[in-house]
């Protein structure tokens, strides 16, 4: 069991599953590069996390923006939209009659990806959830912005060891403040990171490191 002050950000196992060093870099170091594609993210997360939105559809009760956490996992971070359906097996729920079954659902701005790193951070958010409310949770939904399609995630024993194996090794990485070195590979291209982290050509300096060379040299 993990306490508060060691927890890491849910959402980093994308990261970390894309790219070890791209973790390290967000996570880590604290560098973070915005472009148009994390921007564009953050505006359809803006739209999913707007606590106006609340609300009941029949059976079905929605909460946006809901925090979760995992002590077992030593993680927080929040979910998109968790929807409660009303079901014979499930959570109780404040002021409401019934039990209900939490369905995580992740709002992404692309389309589905050819790697499973949107599957494993809803698989995360669901695993919180079942710590949370003491109950099995065997789907979920990711909502892609560019197909306007809800894809269901069934949560199967594989995803959900690959879940707690990522998050081990994140906290031995984030104990050591351990960054890996430069490894280009194809995925580099997409990388939103990848302005920042390729320039560094000397594999035995930090990030951190480069740019205080780089102001020292040229007097920012
Ligand atoms: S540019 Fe490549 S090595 Fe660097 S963080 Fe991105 S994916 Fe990883």
């Amino acid at each position: 069991m993990y306490n508060e002050d060691e927890f890491l950000q849910l959402s980093g196992i994308q990261h970390f599953a894309f790219c070890r060093r791209q973790w390290a870099l967000i996570h880590i170091e604290m560098q973070w590069k915005e472009n148009l594609r994390t921007v564009e993210g953050q505006i359809l997360h803006e739209n999913a996390h707007n606590p106006e939105m609340n609300e009941k559809r029949g059976n079905v009760i929605v909460v946006r923006a809901m925090p979760v956490h995992s002590r077992k996992m030593g993680v927080s971070g929040e979910c998109d939209v968790v929807e409660f359906h009303k079901s014979d097996k499930g959570a109780h729920i404040n002021g409401r009659e019934g039990v209900y079954m939490p369905v995580p659902v992740e709002y992404k701005r692309g389309e589905p990806k050819s790697n499973n790193i949107d599957i494993l951070q809803l698989a995360a958010q669901a695993l919180c959830l079942e710590e949370m409310f003491c109950t099995d949770i065997n789907y979920g939904y990711i909502y892609y912005g560019e197909t306007r399609h809800r894809l269901k995630v069934d949560f199967d024993d594989e995803i959900r060891n690959e879940v707690v194996k990522l998050f081990e090794e994140m906290h031995l990485y984030y104990r050591r403040g351990y960054t890996p070195k430069v490894k280009i590979s194809k995925k580099c291209n997409a990388c939103s990171l990848k302005d920042l982290c390729v320039p560094v050509l000397n594999k035995n300096k930090s990030v951190a490191e480069y740019i205080d060379k780089f102001i020292s040299e040229t007097g920012e």
